[in-house]
């Protein structure tokens, strides 16, 4: 079983281990890139029926393993600025 990760001190990505703590400006930059996914899996899931998926993934990973298959849109007061 795994330790909780996603705490006040920092974040640590559960694929690739990579740990910020959040000790600068720069370091709370980086980790709010982080996504962390909770998610109870229904019935019939693939997963398992009733079981909970709780990953937490660096903006590297993210990068790699689903920025592929997102979809990617601007904010709307970011589009707003654009205009
Ligand atoms: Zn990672």
């Amino acid at each position: 079983m795994r330790t909780i990760l996603f705490d006040a001190f920092g974040k640590v990505c559960d694929r690739c281990g990579k740990r910020v703590v959040l000790d600068s400006l720069e370091n709370r930059s980086v980790a709010q890139e982080f996504i962390h996914i909770n998610h109870t899996c229904g019935f019939d899931s693939v997963i398992g029926d009733g079981l909970i998926l709780d990953i937490d993934l660096c903006d590297g990973c993210i990068k790699e393993l689903l920025l592929p298959f997102a979809r990617i849109s601007k904010q709307g007061w970011l589009s707003n600025l654009e205009r």
